[in-house]
């Protein structure tokens, strides 16, 4: 039996550098290049050590956020060979996205390591940017074919949910089918619908497996947790105060916009000034640009319409003339990373009685934004780079708006593909243990593996 082969470079057992080596006859097949948002010097970066020079033949791109797109640079470094695939929404918001990490990463890495990034110039990533092969979702297309029929690669790509141009992938090979979920979500958001899954039988499916552990914000759904979001934007800015929504410049930025501006047009909400950063806006451009993409709901919706005025720069988040009326304040990052906007504007926040912050989605337990997230009135707390401690005098509500697959909606797609054998990766590994298992109770007989970066795995089981 002719075997395909997988490495994974990063995002095994962790949620990083994502990227995913298959090998199917010789033919090598690069699934993402991430960059690990915490990790500091190469432990950021996808292992390409791994590969083989001029190994990878093509190199697919399934959605632009910075954990799977920010490593796309590096590894073409040493695989320049490489003809690089994404759907056209995905290729215009990396524009915006690897622009960003290119001045980020001087500043987050040790100067050895920027010292060896040569592909992180404006004009190389233009130049990246220009050769990606476009494919549009749901389209099907053969990476090889100059080879002999029996031995053709075809890939489809599936929407995925979870994002604007986001794919899953159905990769077909010898008379057999392996599905990459890519970053997935069943359920809908308000802009982006759910995934589409291939309607046949898979051989192996490799799943991403964030929300594989039982969470009970996620028992909540997204119905019940608009209801509970609306209720305490309505209190609080009836009170006068101000709220504060950390959110991701890609998705959520977009997604919490038009979820907001909904409620105050259905006057579910009071009808406030709306503060958005400008990298959101620029991706919302996007959005707007593909409001028939195959991934977008509610076409009709422009975000460009909606009334919006610039969170300010860092410079003047202290001064007294913003937020003087009650405002809502969409601003990145989600995780409130040291050195963003919402880091600078939870302080001013944190001091402030009648205000509130209103969390909407994952945080990692290593930034600030967990910290404040869980942080109770009455304390006194310091996070990231702070000096000296602030007090606790604001609401912190946490809500969970997932753009990833529920625990239940993990298990659907393993249930409509029925797998002989499902590959866990994007997930910690309590969660991948416990998607596991639950995979295990649900469908004897399945193999279920959970690889280590770095290790080379055989995906078809024997029989
Ligand atoms: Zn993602």
């Amino acid at each position: 039996m002719e075997q395909i082969q997988f490495l994974a470079l990063g995002g095994a057992r962790e949620i990083g550098a994502n990227a995913y080596f298959y090998k199917m006859g010789g033919y090598g097949l690069l699934v993402d290049a991430g960059l690990h948002p915490e990790k500091i010097g190469w432990d950021a970066f996808p292992k390409a050590q791994l590969l083989d020079p001029y190994s990878v033949n093509s190199f697919i791109i399934t959605h632009a956020h910075t954990d799977h797109l920010g490593g796309v640079p590096f590894l073409l470094q040493s695989q320049p060979q490489a003809r690089v695939i994404a759907t056209p929404e995905t290729t215009e918001i990396a524009r915006i996205m690897l622009s960003n990490s290119s001045s980020l990463l001087p500043r987050q890495h040790p100067q050895e390591v920027i010292d060896k990034l040569t592909f992180y110039s404006l004009e190389k990533i233009d130049e990246i940017l220009r050769n990606i092969e476009p494919r549009k979702i749901n389209n099907s297309f053969i990476l090889n074919d100059a080879a002999p029929q029996d031995q053709q690669i075809k890939v489809t790509f599936y929407k995925s949910g979870h994002i604007l141009g986001a794919v899953g992938l159905l990769i077909e090979h010898n008379g057999k089918r392996l599905f990459h979920t890519g970053d997935t979500s069943l359920h809908t958001q308000y802009l982006i619908g759910g995934a589409d899954l291939p309607d046949k039988q898979v051989d192996v499916v490799v799943s991403e497996s964030t929300n594989g552990k039982v969470d009970a914000y996620l028992s909540h759904s997204r119905e019940k947790e608009l209801v509970r979001l609306e209720a305490t934007l309505t209190r609080i800015l009836e009170g006068g105060g101000s709220v504060l929504i950390p959110v991701f410049a890609l998705g959520k930025m977009q997604e919490a916009l038009a979820m907001l501006w909904d409620g105050m047009r259905a006057k579910r909400i009071p009808t406030v000034d709306i503060y958005t950063g400008g990298m959101g806006r620029r991706i919302a451009d996007i959005y707007d640009k593909f409001a028939y993409s195959d991934s977008r709901l509610n076409h009709q919706e422009v975000l460009k319409d909606i009334p919006q005025f610039e969170v300010p720069r860092r410079e003047e988040l202290f001064s007294g003339k913003y937020f003087k009326t009650p405002s809502i304040v969409l601003a990145s990052s989600g995780m409130m990373q040291t050195g963003t906007s919402s880091y600078f504007l939870a302080q001013r926040w944190l001091r402030q009685k009648n205000f509130a912050i209103c969390f909407i989605g994952y945080t990692d337990p290593r930034t600030p934004g967990y910290v404040v997230s869980h942080a109770e009135k009455g304390q006194r707390i310091k996070f990231g780079s702070m000096k000296r401690e602030v007090p606790v005098r604001c609401e912190i509500e946490r809500f969970r708006f997932s753009a990833h697959a529920r625990r239940e909606e993990l298990l659907e797609i393993i249930n409509r593909l029925r797998p002989k054998h499902v590959v866990l990766t994007h997930g910690d590994i309590d969660a991948m243990n416990a998607f596991g298992e639950l995979i295990m109770e649900s469908f004897p007989g399945t193999k279920v593996s959970a690889p280590e970066n770095g290790k080379w795995y055989n995906l078809l089981t024997e029989n």
